[in-house]
């Protein structure tokens, strides 16, 4: 058995931890029990380490390895950067997290930059993407909506939802290997700088397709951080197969926001691209959903699904009552399916979510960067429509199981920014408190896979999981959470960060 004993800091309500083969053994005052080891926390402030509960690893670390455009203003800017790209490496040309420029990017400008190489600009909600014309060559887009095109027919490059799928699926073929290898291990590293040692991986089949699920399991298969997938698929079969307990996720029953592509019970205030609906986009039929839930809770799967607009939100709700009206909402109930986003809710969803027990998977920051009266979403739809969004403060009323996830890349891996959003809401009443803030991302997002229990906590009889800051969350100024430095990430047991001191990739 491997002992290590956490001395802690003295203003904890314990003065040590001992971990023992992975999860806590003890708690308690005075001086630590004999262990193999002990580490002494004096001076850090300690807490369970943090899940992340929506997160794209391959995109991750690719924008961690370079051309990260969040923030950036300047269409020259983004074209220079690709020129110089192009110039010093023979790596797949890739970029992302651009929003609304100065002067709108098409793929004529990336042509100007790389030439005749494929290139991909994922736009910051990855539901849009701009590709260069050698790319565009390589797709067959007959047929597929989402190809935004000028005066004389021809695709500008700019491409969404199922057409920048098509983009995509492309892009992950064509990445060599080793380059998404390193990514995914470069995503994984930056998750323990920020005290992650797990998160729950979305991976959409419709955009990566089923090869590169395999590459990450590959590239991850050795390291300490825990995993759960959640694969967006109605391949029910072949998911118990791989032997996961988990189906969907970023199972698409609507677009996003800044794609104009949120499925909403009324127009957009703002207007659509022409070509486009005014209502947004529906990715599925009544009867397949209810057929694939079924499927799925007959299955003994749990279900995920990606809505952020009230008809979306309003679509899974009312599959899920006919569901428990097929096979008892007690049933329903006890596998605690998932909405991911869950953005547009009105008081009404939060109700029934609550009788069918599902659970809102939030991205706090996307109130933070989105939100508010002069925001994104109050600039789609007006304020008055816009301020029901992202209620986190209805939703822990309401006593749904909450918890937090970045959906980096569209939101930075990084749970003080996320807690930052929850304690500064736009609505005053939708704040979350310091502790509250800090358990979204702890026990949480832990029972959104699991249900709730002592996991994300410092109990004996957790897992191991430990966190060591520079500061105390519950004193900290919202502004200065982002300042916040970890001084050392444990997974059960194991030291993960930072790199000199530790055990495990
Ligand atoms: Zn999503």
């Amino acid at each position: 058995m491997n002992c290590i004993a956490h001395r802690l800091p003295s203003a904890a309500r314990a003065s040590w931890v001992l971990a023992a083969d992975g999860s806590f053994a003890a708690i308690g005052d005075g001086e630590p029990p004999e262990a193999d080891r002990t580490v002494d926390l004096g001076g850090a402030h300690v807490y369970p380490s943090f899940v992340d509960a929506h997160v794209h690893l391959p995109a991750t670390g690719l924008y961690a390895a370079g051309m990260d455009f969040r923030g950036q203003r300047s269409r020259a800017a983004i074209i220079e950067a690709f020129k110089d790209r192009a110039k010093d490496s023979a790596a797949l040309l890739f970029g992302g997290n651009f929003e609304d420029l100065d002067q709108p990017i098409l793929g004529a400008d990336l042509d100007g930059a790389v030439g005749e190489r494929p290139a991909l600009l994922a736009r910051a909600d990855m539901h849009s993407a701009v590709v260069s014309g050698a790319l565009l060559a390589e797709l067959d887009l007959e047929g597929i909506e989402g190809v935004d095109r000028d005066e004389s027919g021809a695709s500008t490059g700019f491409l969404r939802e199922q057409a920048a799928a098509a983009a995509w699926t492309w892009f992950d073929r064509n990445l060599p290997k080793q380059q998404a290898a390193d990514a995914i291990r470069g995503a994984v590293k930056l998750a323990y700088s920020k005290g992650i040692t797990s998160v729950h991986e979305m991976h959409v089949v419709e955009w990566r397709g089923w090869a590169a699920w395999d590459t990450l399991a590959e590239a991850i298969d050795d390291m300490a951080l825990v995993v759960v997938p959640y694969i967006a698929t109605t391949e029910v079969e072949r998911i118990r197969a791989m032997g996961f307990h988990r189906i969907g996720g970023d199972y698409f029953l609507d677009g996003s926001f800044g794609s104009h592509t949120a499925w909403l019970s009324e127009p957009y205030q703002s207007s659509p691209p022409s070509g486009s609906s005014p209502t947004g986009i529906s990715y599925r039929e009544d009867e397949g959903l209810y057929d694939f839930f079924l499927e799925a809770q007959r299955a003994d799967l749990q279900v995920g699904v990606h809505a952020i607009g009230d008809a979306a939100i309003e679509q899974a709700i009312a599959t899920w009552e006919r569901v428990a009206g097929t096979v008892g909402r007690d049933e329903v109930r006890r596998k605690g399916h998932r909405i991911e986003h869950f953005e547009c809710s009105s008081d009404d969803h939060l109700e029934r979510a609550r009788a069918l027990g599902l659970r809102a998977s939030v991205q706090p920051a996307f109130d933070l960067y989105w939100g508010g009266p002069h925001g994104l979403y109050a600039e789609r739809m007006g304020w008055e429509r816009a301020r029901e969004m992202n209620r986190f403060g209805s939703m822990i009323e309401n006593a749904l199981v909450v918890g937090a996830g970045s959906d980096s890349t569209v939101t930075p891996l990084d749970p003080f920014v996320q807690m930052q959003a929850m304690r500064a809401h736009h609505l005053e009443g939708e704040r979350l408190g310091r502790t509250l803030a800090i358990k979204m991302h702890t026990m949480g997002a832990r029972a959104l896979a699991f249900g709730p229990g002592l996991d994300g906590t410092l109990e004996a009889g957790a897992v191991a999981d430990l966190v060591a800051l520079d500061r105390d969350l519950a004193e900290t100024e919202v502004e200065d959470l982002t300042a916040t430095e970890v001084l050392g990430t444990w997974a059960a047991g194991t030291q993960v960060w930072p790199p000199g001191a530790a055990e495990s990739e």
